[in-house]
């Protein structure tokens, strides 16, 4: 039920649709992948031009199937985020507000584990992030970490993205490595991959200044998996990005996973504008969503895991991407505050069973893993009398 092994081997028996055989960048890609392992940034920027979006997807779908065959993973968890406020102010952010705000929150750790405590039995993984809170120090997150794990020891923590890190360190006069180990040793289990933004800083300058750098991102990640702290990474696109600045990323994800492998699932998502101050942002069609998704699973050869996040994309969304080389559509989440801030209107209350009927509607096999994606179930849908229970989002 984990990855195959020998997935170029079996890319190579797989039939091949004529959308893909008809098309010469697209056998190209495909031979690529089976017999020298990689695409160019060449081939990422012509496929990202490539008129057959249908191609394109049936491509990546091939991947997806050679890698996993017909399943689809998910995950039972909670989000619960611990502050709104932030010392920074992206332009892409919707969620952060200033220590003054009215409705500027700080969540306790007594209240972080009233927020668990309902759902404890249900999930087994909390993911929290938050924004750059001007006084917490790493202390302030171990003494969290210890009393989820305290009380619910079998819940996996997901937590802080890499800029997060970063201020928490500098805060607590202690290297990126210290603060990582001491958030270990507190409970941390693995970290989000929120953050990236695009890894081109001259973008990066303009839509997140004073942001870490992407060099900083990915040495947080590249610190963390030495001390085997897995985690995931991100893009956020459609904003004033150009598609070489896509691909670009996309490589230097692809380079960090060469050397420090600890990457467990790739997650692009578009920006959503409503309450943010980007008015020149591009913003990316539901083709531009399901492209990106797509070169993203055949550019990305050594990350196994390409998820459509729900909470973005919404649920219709969501299942086209997962006919387009998406493999994973995260989880039950019960609350979510930073993409539904920024304008998503995915349903926050669809029970396990309505992502089951989303991942079934898309002729595959629902998988229940674990954070870590080394445990699974693989879980029936028997009920055909629900109506669907997703978002129009
Ligand atoms: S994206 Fe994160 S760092 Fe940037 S303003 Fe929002 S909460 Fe702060």
């Amino acid at each position: 039920m984990s990855e195959n092994a020998d997935w170029r081997e079996r890319l190579s028996s797989i039939e091949v649709p004529i959308s893909v055989s008809s098309n010469t960048l697209l056998t190209t890609c495909l031979d690529r992948l089976i017999y020298t392992g990689r695409l160019s940034a060449e081939d990422g920027i012509n496929l990202m031009n490539e008129p057959s979006l249908l191609g394109i997807s049936s491509l990546a779908n091939m991947v997806k199937y050679a890698r996993f065959g017909d399943n689809v993973f998910y995950n039972r968890n909670l989000h619960v985020n611990t502050t709104n406020i932030c010392v920074l102010a992206c332009r892409f952010c919707a969620f952060r507000k200033g220590s003054k705000h009215s409705d500027a929150y700080e969540v306790s750790t007594e209240e972080f584990i009233q927020r668990i405590a309902p759902m404890a039995t249900h999930i087994d993984e909390v993911h929290s992030v938050g924004g750059l809170h001007p006084d917490w120090k790493v202390d302030h997150y171990a003494e969290i970490y210890s009393a989820i794990k305290g009380e619910f020891p079998w819940i996996h923590i997901k937590s802080l993205t890499a800029i997060e890190i970063i201020h928490i360190s500098k805060r607590s006069g202690i290297s990126i490595e210290q603060t990582l180990r001491t958030l270990r040793d507190a409970g941390l289990d693995s970290i989000p991959g929120g953050g990236a933004e695009i890894l081109v800083d001259s973008v990066r300058d303009r839509i997140c200044r004073g942001k870490e750098s992407s060099d900083e991102y990915l040495q947080v990640h590249a610190t963390a998996h030495e001390i085997g702290i897995r985690s995931n990474c991100t893009m956020l696109f459609g904003t004033v990005e150009s598609i070489s600045d896509r691909i670009h990323h996309l490589i230097r994800i692809r380079e960090q996973q060469d050397s420090s492998g600890g990457f467990q699932c790739f997650v692009p998502y578009p920006f959503l504008p409503d309450h943010s101050r980007l008015p020149e942002a591009q913003l990316a069609t539901s083709s531009e969503v399901v492209r990106m998704i797509a070169v993203s699973r055949l550019m990305l050869d050594n990350i196994p895991h390409i998820k459509a996040y729900r909470m973005n994309l919404g649920d219709h969304l969501s299942s086209i991407c997962l006919n387009a080389g998406a493999d994973d559509i995260d989880g039950t989440v019960g609350h979510e505050e930073i993409m539904h801030d920024a304008g998503s209107t995915t349903r926050l209350d669809t029970p396990e069973r309505g992502l089951l009927r989303l991942i079934e509607s898309t002729n595959s096999t629902p998988v229940r893993r674990n954070s870590t994606y080394d445990e699974f179930i693989e879980v029936e849908f028997d009920d055909s009398s629900i109506s669907l229970p997703i978002s129009s989002g």
